[in-house]
């Protein structure tokens, strides 16, 4: 009798935790907070509990996965030239900007205002999630007239899943999209530009059109407006498709991008730069 009880003490707790675990997911939703980091406060911009409930980037903010050999993109880019865009080449003098992350509760109001401001039409890749969790802002992007495209559903990097993750992170956006502006998207950003052979192929095989960038702004590295300002209008050049934040992890500060808006579009309008989405600088039908 004794030994039964022992042994029925020391299996309690494994049968307890076995029936603790949660239910599978469809897809694994990597969701992580970094519980370690300060709260994010910079700029008179208040971190609340929202923004960690906001769904974060499933593999960290740009620093964590960015590779170091973007060169990687143009050597693909010439071998699916249909498929891959990078910049518009030098002829025109169109450039396109675009955010990545969005939409969120700190930046993408402000972009957009800025935006509005200058009457400038950009492209913004959102994550599913974020759409699903915020719609209203989605539709605002909509309605003001930028263009939308696919950048997952939780911001894997793609390189190290399969092709099955890739499809469900990507139908998975184009569900929400469909249902809060009423159509689905043709344009499809990599998380961090990380891309191979075998999803470049993939997403053709799929209809989309894999949008790089040639001027990359860094407002990624939290940069101030100045340094912003500087990556941009001194890299820049006819035909460029120019890489910018509207949101990040809870506890990064996209300020500095944000605030450099302003300068970069009126400088570059001086230039004579006309400001195109990518629809427009390809002729990508909606
Ligand atoms: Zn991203």
């Amino acid at each position: 009798m004794k030994r039964y009880v022992l042994w029925f003490i020391s299996v309690l707790p494994l049968v307890f935790v076995v029936s603790c675990r949660p239910a599978a997911q469809p897809m694994p939703r990597d969701n992580r907070i970094p519980q370690s980091s300060p709260p994010f406060t910079a700029q008179g911009i208040t971190h609340d509990t929202q923004e960690r409930d906001l769904p974060q980037l499933a593999d960290g903010p740009e620093s964590t996965e960015r590779e170091a050999h973007p060169v990687s993109n143009y050597i693909l880019q010439r071998r699916y030239p249909r498929i891959l865009y990078l910049n518009a080449g030098t002829k025109s003098n169109q450039v396109a900007l675009t955010w990545d992350d969005g939409p969120d509760r700190r930046f993408t109001a402000r972009i957009l205002d800025v935006l509005k401001k200058h009457k400038v039409k950009g492209t913004f890749f959102l994550m599913g999630a974020r759409a699903k969790a915020l719609p209203d802002i989605t539709r605002r992007i909509e309605r003001e007239g930028h263009a939308i495209g696919n950048h997952t559903f939780w911001h894997p990097n793609l390189t190290k899943g399969n092709l099955d993750n890739m499809r469900w992170q990507v139908n998975e956006t184009e569900k929400v999209l469909q249902g809060t502006v009423g159509h689905r998207s043709h344009l499809f950003r990599a998380p961090y530009g990380n891309l191979n052979e075998e999803l470049v192929k993939e997403l053709g095989r799929m209809n989309y059109r894999v949008i790089g960038w040639s001027v990359d702004s860094l407002d990624w590295r939290q940069l101030p407006a100045d340094e912003v300002e500087r990556n941009v209008l001194g890299n820049v050049h006819p035909g460029s498709i120019v890489l910018f934040h509207s949101g990040g992890n809870w506890n990064q500060d996209l300020s500095g991008g944000v605030q450099a808006l302003d300068q970069i579009i009126t400088k570059l309008k001086k230039d004579g730069m006309q400001f195109v989405t990518i629809p427009e600088m390809f002729n990508i039908p909606r």
